[in-house]
């Protein structure tokens, strides 16, 4: 993508387009303007379709449930029979899987179990808690309403309707869905396929000793396990050191084997210069600065035919940016048509947070319900972008928008939460 291209899509999504302080909303709709999604098909057996995305409508063979049916355990009878007292005979016994055959006459009734196929010429159901048996007596008082405890054909999902449409993303209740059609198989878009790896001489692996100066790569784990939440196929490439020949050699072998590369570290100040040459020798590639905290640089555009992604290295940073623009950028490639936004929840916040407008901030905060059930949340301490314990303290992020100032303790803050985050 040409430098010519970005501005004219920047321009044409918004007047006041800056790349040294991008807004955290107008970052991420410029990323998505370049996202194609995958197009490669498989057919899949259903489980194996969790966590994935539709490649084709799944429309419906059949009517669920296929049959009127009891919602109750109960007595089936026909509602012209409803009068101030009732008093029906009972002639049979209708169980689920097991219909009751013959035919119901005025005056009489079915005994019917939950599911049990509604028997010819009833339409109403007496749960039995509600009736008196004696010998093939059933009574009960007046009350029930004509088709009540009655479920009917279709009333799930009817033939020929969509049950699920192309870019859903699949998730447990729809594997039942799938199943609950008789489809044994799916057509789901093939993995999108992610090579990432940890750029910084300083960078040591777990098991090894640290010398002076040196820091473990925990990124290359954070990112594997954000990574394994989405879903995708994962290539871990290692540690790569700042040297030139050696990051040109693993973003080529990244690009040749992977639908998208991310790196962490080396975009940042000093660093990323060095960086940028090397992404325009390769591909095309959009530096920002993102007006946003933690989490300013952030690189975006290609290398070769794959996506890339340039996190910043500090530990938080990495995390941030990913759940704020790479997570929904990896399902919209994954083929998800409207990947849920991550959803923003009110809560009273204890602590006073010291903020300049300018920039949106990602705090990390720690949720919890108050004595009259209203959610607060405080913060978890020192928010420094190097303090990853913070990020696993945190249950949530305090989201503080661009413009706002410092927030006194009380004020009502946005939060994101964390739990359930792919
Ligand atoms: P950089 O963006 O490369 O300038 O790195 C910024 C900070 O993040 C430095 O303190 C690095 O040591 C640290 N850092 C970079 N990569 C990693 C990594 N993979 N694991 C842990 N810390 C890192
Ligand atoms: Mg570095």
């Amino acid at each position: 993508m040409s430098k010519d291209k970005v501005d004219f899509i920047a321009a044409s999504c918004t007047d006041d387009y800056d790349p040294n302080s991008m807004p955290v909303e107008q970052a991420r709709r410029l990323i998505r303007q370049y996202l194609t999604p995958v197009h490669d098909q498989e057919s899949l057996p259903i489980r194996e379709a969790l966590g994935r995305v539709l490649a084709a409508d799944i429309l419906s063979p059949c009517n669920v449930p296929n049959h009127d049916n009891s919602a109750m355990d109960g007595y089936a009878f026909n509602g012209d029979d409803i009068a101030t007292e009732i008093a029906l005979k009972l002639i049979g016994t209708a169980f689920a899987g097991k219909p009751y055959s013959g035919k119901v006459g005025r005056g009489e009734c079915v005994r019917i179990m939950t599911g049990a196929v509604m028997p010819d010429k009833t339409d109403t159901v007496v749960p039995q808690e509600q009736a008196q048996v004696e010998g093939e007596s059933v009574t009960f008082m007046a009350g029930p309403k004509r088709g009540q405890h009655r479920r009917f054909a279709g009333e799930d999902l009817k033939l020929g309707q969509v049950v699920l449409s192309r870019g859903h993303l699949i998730r447990p209740a729809d594997l039942g869905l799938v199943a609950s059609l008789g489809m044994g198989e799916v057509s789901m878009y093939r993995s999108l396929r992610v090579a990432f790896f940890s750029t910084g001489d300083e960078l040591t692996g777990v098991g090894q000793a640290l010398e002076t100066g040196q820091v473990y790569d925990s990124n290359r784990y954070t990112i594997y396990g954000m990574l394994m939440r989405l879903g995708v196929e994962v290539i871990d490439m290692g540690v790569v050191r700042d040297d030139p020949a050696l990051l040109e050699q693993a973003l080529i072998t990244a690009s040749t084997s992977a639908d998208v590369v991310m790196t962490s570290g080396g975009v940042s100040v000093g660093e990323a210069d060095f960086m940028k040459l090397l992404l325009e020798k390769l591909g095309q590639v959009v530096f920002w600065k993102i007006a946003m905290k933690p989490g300013r640089p952030l690189a975006y555009g290609k290398v070769g035919n794959a996506h890339y992604f340039g996190l910043p290295g500090n530990p938080v940073s990495v995390m941030v940016t990913f759940y704020q623009f790479v997570r929904e950028a990896l399902l919209l490639l994954m083929g998800n048509s409207h990947p849920t936004a991550i959803p923003l929840l009110s809560a009273m916040c204890v602590d006073e947070i010291k903020k300049a407008p300018g920039r949106t901030e990602f705090q990390r905060g720690i949720l919890s319900r108050g004595a009259e059930g209203a959610w607060k949340v405080r913060l978890t301490g020192n928010q420094g972008s190097g303090i990853l314990s913070s990020m696993s303290e945190a249950n949530c992020f305090v989201v503080l928008a661009e413009d706002c100032a410092n927030v006194p303790a009380g004020t009502v803050v946005q939060v994101q939460i964390m739990d359930g985050l792919v």
